[in-house]
């Protein structure tokens, strides 16, 4: 008879290796009628050997009881086992959990991409490729962090693009340095050079202390809008998406302009939806989260697309600091962009 096999309820005794202990009793199921028996092993779930305990040699048929689920009555557990097995368990809940919404997520970006049409039509211009839009942006880098999924959308739907710089990032002096890095960022986002203004005025400085008037930002805005007869207007909300009082600005004026009816006539205004700190890091898992949120327009890029919007990104060199390449892997705006009509 193996000498490591004992008859139920007697406990089995074996020599530990120097420094072992037992963490826990695993039980074996029954074989040739011979009554189920214990073991005790040091480690937690781990690989039944004799030579954990002391002996060299596996031992037959050794299984971790979790597999076999056969306690006897009476079984009694220790705290440290019960424990580890709920953190097993909940582990592979949530590991399971969340394969299946990345699935899911990865399901619905295919299908996604096609909706930026549809609900671009009914909230604007009758048709995508009447649209003549003008994305209001803060700082050279803004088109790329924030509104690429709606500038390459646009640009899948054959609209006409320009864009609108309101400073020039000038607050490590690097102003003209940013102005280059811009130019090329658009370039890729399918702007061209002629199509991208900058705004480099005294009073419209870099600054999050600053805030910008907000009638000197309307003047140049709506003269931007009637020059190239733009009929769609894009910038931030209220939430400015990351805070900065230059991007909360641009909302400001923009609302003004419509408030008090100076946008040409047929003229929408979409601002970028903000989200919460969680849903802003969750890349495409925030998908199925924005489909049952409520929005005007929702712009989800393809995989390709998204690659696109990387390469913009990296265009920004001067910005490039270890946490921006994490904001390029992680940040939803890399891939989703939810807009509503002011
Ligand atoms: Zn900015």
């Amino acid at each position: 008879m193996n000498p490591f096999w004992v008859e139920f309820p007697q406990r089995a005794h074996f020599p530990l290796p120097k420094g072992g202990h037992v963490v826990g009793q695993f039980w074996k199921g029954s074989e040739k009628g011979v009554s189920p028996a214990c073991y005790p092993c040091h480690s937690l779930l781990g690989s039944l050997k004799e030579e954990s305990l002391g002996q060299g040699k596996a031992l037959p048929g050794a299984e971790p009881f979790c597999r076999l689920s056969l306690f006897p009555p009476g079984t009694t557990w220790s705290l440290p086992v019960s424990v580890a097995m709920a953190l097993a368990l909940l582990g592979s809940f949530l590991a399971a959990l969340l394969a299946l919404v990345w699935l899911g997520s990865r399901w619905l970006r295919r299908r996604g991409a096609g909706w930026g049409h549809q609900t671009l039509c009914a909230a604007g211009p009758a048709r995508a490729d009447d649209v003549r839009a003008l994305v209001v942006t803060a700082h050279p880098d803004d088109e790329a962090m924030f509104f690429a999924p709606t500038i390459l959308s646009l640009g899948r739907f054959q609209a006409q693009l320009w864009l609108l710089c309101c400073s020039s990032g000038n607050y490590y002096n690097q102003g003209e340095l940013r102005k280059n890095e811009l130019v090329q960022s658009c370039a890729i986002l399918g702007i061209p050079p002629s199509n991208v203004t900058v705004i480099d005025h005294r009073d419209l400085p870099d600054d999050p202390a600053v805030e910008w008037d907000t009638h000197l930002l309307s003047t140049f805005v709506l003269k931007h809008i009637e020059t190239n007869h733009i009929n769609l207007v894009i910038t931030f909300d209220a939430g400015g998406v990351s805070g900065h009082a230059n991007h909360i600005a641009l909302y400001t004026a923009l609302r003004s302009l419509q408030s008090e009816g100076k946008l040409p006539e047929g003229c929408r205004v979409l601002t970028l939806k903000s989200v919460n700190l969680l849903r802003k890091y969750i890349s495409i898992l925030d998908v199925p989260i924005s489909c049952l949120q409520s929005q005007d327009v929702l712009f989800i890029l393809t995989k390709e697309e998204s690659e696109q919007a990387k390469r913009a990104m990296r265009c920004h060199h001067s910005q490039l600091l270890w946490f921006r390449h994490t904001y390029i892997l992680f940040s939803r705006f890399m891939v989703i962009n939810s807009l509503c009509l002011l």
